[in-house]
């Protein structure tokens, strides 16, 4: 974090794992680092998964 071109290139890092990083079909919120998976379909959580239907939703936590 010594030159300004390291420190944009970060920001952008960031922004592309925003816009990739699957959201939960619940709340909205972008799911990363871990989530549950279920019928194709991403959520924070395996309570929001339950509360849209899905069961048997794979746990990455
Ligand atoms: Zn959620």
């Amino acid at each position: 974090m010594h030159a300004a071109g390291a420190e944009h290139v970060f920001d952008s890092f960031e922004c592309a794992i925003h816009r990739m990083a699957p959201r939960c079909e619940h709340w909205g919120c972008t799911v990363i680092g871990h989530g549950v998976q279920g019928d194709g379909r991403f959520f924070c959580c395996p309570h929001c998964a339950k509360a849209k239907g899905v069961t048997g939703v794979a746990d990455h936590a």
